[in-house]
């Protein structure tokens, strides 16, 4: 298949088949079942979650109100589930899952509409011991995600945020996070123009690194998100030592990363951190689906990556 026709072909692919397509990558259609992945991932791998509720950019108050909503329910059902109690496994003093959103979930109009309800959410995880992610979306909403993210965290909230190392402006955003806070570095998903981001991959990766090593040193507790188990292995081998118990390493469920897992708590690379999976479900498949499509309209070479996933003999 050609890279290139994927954005045309997402478009095209009905919706039963990309519910197919994206079945691995999904927890389920209801909190319920997203409850069951999670818990199941703990109990039988020793693998944390953070739970994100699938969709974005909506259109309607509705939309905005039904979002709230399913976070709050999404909060009380971790916060009151004892099994996650019960875990013997507390890296970070928690098993809980923690919750990830997406600002533009949130807003129909100005971005800075959704400051309201996500304040509102992360102080309600908080009171509930949930610790909570604010997803970075494409580069408009850099500085709002930032200042808003950092200002909680300042509140005295568990929330931390996400930066892009494809973004030229990254190392600045760096010195912004302040020590303690949680950080996730990845790549970045949405294709950004040459003026404002690298375009080469293994740039972006190696600016993880270094943007991880600059973090520890700040004391800022850095969430390395990537699959590529080069990347893995080098920050587990080169940067993690530093500071492990500030370290984290965070996969997308469905992508088959369990062979790289059990080398590393076999300690093939000197370094063993606790592992999280970013869990997403859906509430409603109209808007999963349509959300799915953008992604993969978006980000054509994931429907390559999928496929080639999908091949037998990857776990
Ligand atoms: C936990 C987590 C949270 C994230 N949060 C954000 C966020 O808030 N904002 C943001 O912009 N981006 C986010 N991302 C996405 C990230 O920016 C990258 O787009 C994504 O991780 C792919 O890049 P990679 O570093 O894995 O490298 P790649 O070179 O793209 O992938 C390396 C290998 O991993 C596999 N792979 C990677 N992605 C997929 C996939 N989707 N499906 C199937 N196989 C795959 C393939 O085998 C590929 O060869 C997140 C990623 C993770 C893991």
């Amino acid at each position: 298949m050609c890279v290139e026709s994927a954005p045309m072909l997402a478009h095209l692919v009905p919706g039963p088949l990309v519910r197919v397509f994206a079945r691995p990558y999904v927890a389920g259609e209801s909190l319920d079942e997203a409850l069951r992945v999670a818990r199941r991932l703990i109990d039988d791998q020793m693998i944390l979650t953070t739970l994100d509720l699938l969709g974005e950019e909506v259109r309607e108050a509705d939309e905005v109100r039904s979002n709230i909503e399913m976070y709050r329910r999404t909060i009380d059902a971790v916060a009151d589930d004892s099994r996650f109690q019960r875990s013997g496994y507390r890296p970070w003093g928690s098993a809980l899952p923690s919750v990830s959103l997406k600002p533009s979930a949130f807003t129909v109009e100005a971005m800075e509409d959704a400051t309201g309800p996500i304040t509102e959410l992360a102080e309600y995880a908080d009171q509930r011991g949930v610790a909570l992610t604010i997803d970075m979306e494409d580069r408009r909403y850099t500085d709002y995600t930032i200042d808003l993210a950092v200002d909680l965290y300042q509140r005295g909230l568990d929330v931390g945020t996400v930066l892009q190392t494809r973004l030229y402006r990254t190392p600045k955003d760096l010195a912004r996070i302040p020590e303690g806070m949680r950080l996730r570095l990845v790549i970045g998903i949405y294709p950004e123009p040459a003026d404002v981001a690298m375009q080469d991959k293994r740039e972006m990766k190696e600016a993880m690194l270094t943007a991880a090593d600059q973090l520890l040193d700040q004391g800022v507790k850095v969430e390395f998100a990537t699959h590529d188990e080069r990347y893995l292995e080098r920050f587990l081998r080169e940067v993690a030592p530093k500071a492990p118990d500030r370290c984290e390493l965070q996969l997308l469920l469905g992508v088959p990363r369990m062979t790289f897992i059990e080398r590393m708590r076999n300690n093939a690379f000197g370094t063993m951190l606790p592992v999280r999976l970013y869990v997403p479900f859906a509430d409603n498949w109209d808007d999963a689906t349509a959300y799915l499509r953008r992604r993969m309209a978006e980000s054509p070479s994931m429907v390559w990556l999928v496929l080639r996933n999908l091949l037998p003999g990857r776990r």
